[in-house]
């Protein structure tokens, strides 16, 4: 089936708001396996919206609407949208009902009581977490019109635990997707070690980029779930021939999900120094529900004063070799096992940028530190290729140290090659 979205909003035309119900809907029918041929974007304006939503329902099989359902006056999607499909407005009362619930009240004004009117014989999806709900009918053309609330709080659990079902029941097929999460080799590289395995129909190989790592989604479609899980496993495997050890996980969404996961089965406890992530890395980490089991304290130590104080990093080293230098990221990780008690201790020691490079120390030298109180490995990141941000480097950075703790857990080398 072919789709596409038209999202109402003039907000979004002014770039006040960003459309993000429509990567959240295009995520969704990507997953179902439905083909999204279009998008658009329209104001808050009848004649405009008319031309939009007839062009959609005369080419496509499932036109999904966001935004412009709520009480104000220039909330016209339903009312435009329905005229398009030759269908009137009735009272759905169960909504009007809902509604009343929600503000307590024996009776609302003409604007709110507006929601509770729907295409006559739709489908109501209820809106649990707001008051205007979504509907599905079909056009004369044949086309499924769905019509989505515009807040992304109310669209995303409507479309997951409504919608989706809903799309679901006429579909002959089931999809299945597999994420493999990759570190410590680009999409470029990955892309190219894939190629031959890219062509295949069923199941389906694409490569993604995330923040300073990337993925490949392996989907398959078959008539059922377990039938369309087995014919992705060969692939899967293949790509963890194929990349050994850069596979940090499949389907497991972060470094710091996995890495906290990894400390939970294994019973031990981290702790981190950072300077130039500022803490990014122990934000990441406690992003983490669960992560409080693992994660004993961090230090954001930026001045020198404060790495000899709490770390304990040698003043001589600080004058020797500088506070960005492999000794002292060194002396931060052993520093912050010793001081925690931690199984594990991370320091990190950079120049973020834009400013404080120099020839020798650049802009994007960052040295990562892991000490298990024994022994003690040092990275050292060098900015390679063109300037990034100073985001950037912190985020590949705390990224950077999350890997090692993976690689250190799992027994493989903690620098990779
Ligand atoms: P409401 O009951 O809040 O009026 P609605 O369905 O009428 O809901 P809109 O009035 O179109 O939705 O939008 C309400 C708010 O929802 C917008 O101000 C914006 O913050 C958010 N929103 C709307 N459309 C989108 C979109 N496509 N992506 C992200 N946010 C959106």
């Amino acid at each position: 089936m072919n789709a596409e979205i038209i999202s109402v909003g003039t907000e979004l035309l002014l770039g006040q708001v960003v459309n993000t119900d429509t990567t959240i809907v295009a995520r969704e029918l990507s997953a179902l396996g439905i083909n999204l041929l279009y998008s658009a974007v329209v104001g808050d304006n009848v004649e405009r919206l008319k031309l939009a939503v007839e062009t959609a329902i005369s080419r496509s099989g499932l036109l999904i609407m966001t935004g412009g359902l709520g009480p104000t006056t220039d909330d016209l999607t339903k009312e435009t949208t329905a005229a398009c499909a030759g269908r009137k407005l009735v009272l759905h009362q169960p909504s009007l009902d809902r509604i009343l619930n929600y503000f307590n009240e024996k009776k609302v004004s003409s604007n709110q009581e507006k929601q509770a009117w729907l295409p006559e014989g739709c489908t109501v999806f209820q809106n649990d977490n707001g008051t205007a709900p979504g509907c599905a009918f079909q056009a004369q053309s044949g086309c499924t019109i769905i019509m989505l609330p515009g807040p992304p709080s109310e669209l995303e659990p409507m479309l997951r635990n409504y919608v989706v079902p809903f799309l679901k029941q006429d579909q002959e097929w089931v999809i299945v997707s597999h994420n493999v999460h990759i570190y410590g080799r680009g999409e470029a590289p990955v892309a190219q070690m894939m190629d031959d395995l890219m062509n295949g129909e069923n199941p389906t190989l694409a490569p993604y980029a995330k923040e300073g790592e990337c993925y490949l989604r392996v989907t398959a479609k078959a008539h059922t779930e377990e039938e369309a899980d087995q014919m992705c496993q060969p692939l899967i495997q293949e790509i963890k021939r194929r990349l050994g050890d850069f596979v940090y996980s499949v389907d497991v969404e972060s470094l710091e999900e996995l890495v906290v996961q990894k400390l939970v089965d294994q019973g031990k406890k981290l702790a981190t120094a950072e300077s130039c992530t500022g803490g990014l890395l122990a934000k990441r980490i406690t992003d983490v529900p669960g992560s409080s089991a693992v994660f004993d304290m961090g230090c954001v130590t930026y001045a020198n004063e404060a790495k000899e104080a709490l770390l304990s990093v040698d003043h001589g080293t600080l004058e020797r070799y500088g506070a960005v230098s492999e000794e002292t990221a060194r002396e931060m990780a052993e520093g912050i096992v010793r001081r925690s008690g931690s199984d594990i201790g991370v320091g990190i020691t950079g120049i973020a940028g834009p400013d404080g490079g120099t020839a020798e120390k650049p802009v994007g030298l960052i040295y990562i530190a892991l000490s298990d109180g024994e022994h003690t490995w040092v990275t050292k990141r060098s900015p390679i290729g063109r300037t990034k941000s100073r985001a950037w480097h912190r985020h590949c950075a705390a990224s950077q140290a999350l890997d090692m703790v993976r690689r250190y857990l799992d027994g493989l080398p903690v620098i990779a090659e």
